[in-house]
């Protein structure tokens, strides 16, 4: 492959390396962004050298100057994807072209310096041969990687950041949600908003998820495992649940997600479901729908599933809604057979 934009990258393996024994006791049993891999990738970018300085180190703490605009502004933005083992051994990443291209845009959204896309893939890809050995069995699951970038120059003038911080992490996963693929529990945030027209809300940019704890708090605060956020201008129409995208499945068989329009999170699970339901001879409307709607239509029995989708957590169904006014409940709170189907095609 000719890469032009592509870089020395200089490994230097992790002197006192998690022992083996060990790392099959955390591969068995992973958890969620619990335990760290052993190494982690840097990567610099300033206007005299652009990106340069690239490593891959043993994984520890890191020294930034206090005066680094991350740390008062918050540009920052992430990615988070998977790699896999097959059945035969092999290594899989997930449609990582696809978080090169959103991690460019993120990049262009916040000001920041957007890494080249071939550059995001070959940082992965070598990333990835390091750690290949923390890769759970496909049977219990995937590790996820996490690139970031921060801006790294240190002063406190609000303009964007001349220097920044690529890196790479990653973490051994078994499913996100601690009860698996069981239905969760969902509170309609009715005050607190995820994102604006106009503001942020199509960057993958951590100041989103900042913004978000207070809604997830109060949900928290309501029994609930998670929130759906409505659009911020009428407190009406639905947009995400948490950090994922949202479905609706209908009793003509017919799947609903909110379009993109700008405040939503271009998921790239998302637009695999719409792919896959349209390839089974779904139809997949993209459409704004309201949070009042919705309680009408599981009232009426109209909404057969709803599902939340996403890197992490892949599909998890929503089984039960709250709100001020009450409790309402999804297919019994029920897996679906559409819901299962999407699951069990992408995984
Ligand atoms: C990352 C993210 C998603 C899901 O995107 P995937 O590419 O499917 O992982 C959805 N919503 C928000 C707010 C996100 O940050």
């Amino acid at each position: 492959m000719s890469c032009p934009t592509c870089l020395p990258i200089i490994f230097t393996k992790n002197p006192t390396p998690t022992p083996e024994e060990k790392r099959n006791l955390i591969l068995n049993n992973p958890g969620f962004g619990k335990v760290f891999t052993d190494h982690m990738l840097m990567l610099h970018y300033n206007k005299e050298k652009n990106w340069h300085n690239a490593t891959i180190n043993a994984y520890g703490p890191i020294a930034l100057d206090p005066g680094v605009c991350v740390f008062h502004y918050g540009q920052e933005i992430f990615e988070g994807l998977k790699a896999y083992k097959t059945k035969d051994g092999r290594t899989l990443l997930f449609r990582p072209e696809a978080n090169a291209k959103r991690f460019a845009n993120s990049a262009k959204r916040m000001a920041m310096q957007p890494l080249p896309e071939s550059l995001f893939l070959q940082a992965i890809y070598e990333f990835i041969k390091v750690e290949e050995p923390w890769i759970p069995d496909p049977s219990v699951g995937s590790l996820y990687l996490r690139p970031f970038m921060i801006a790294n120059s240190a002063y406190l003038g609000v303009k964007p950041s001349t220097d920044y911080l690529f890196m790479i992490i990653a973490c051994p996963v078994g499913s996100y949600f601690s009860k698996g693929a069981d239905a969760v529990t969902v509170w309609i945030s009715e005050f607190y908003t995820r994102a604006a027209s106009g503001g942020t809300g199509e960057a993958k940019c951590g100041g989103n998820y900042a913004a978000s704890l207070i809604a997830q708090q109060q949900a928290t605060a309501n029994n609930c495992d998670q929130l759906v956020f409505l659009d911020a201008a009428e407190h009406k129409w639905i947009e995400e649940m948490g950090g994922m995208n949202i479905f609706f499945v209908f009793d003509d068989g017919t799947l609903l997600t909110p379009p993109l329009n700008g405040t939503i999170l271009p998921g790239i699970t998302r637009d695999c479901i719409i792919t896959i339901a349209k390839d089974k001879g779904l139809a997949v409307r993209q459409e704004r729908y309201s949070a009042n709607q919705w309680i009408k239509d599981i009232k009426s029995n109209h909404i057969k599933e709803v599902f939340a989708c996403g890197t992490a957590a892949v599909v998890t169904p929503i089984g039960y809604v709250k709100n001020q006014q009450g409790n309402y409940t999804i297919n019994k709170g029920q897996v679906g057979t559409i819901t299962q189907e999407m699951r069990e095609t992408l995984i």
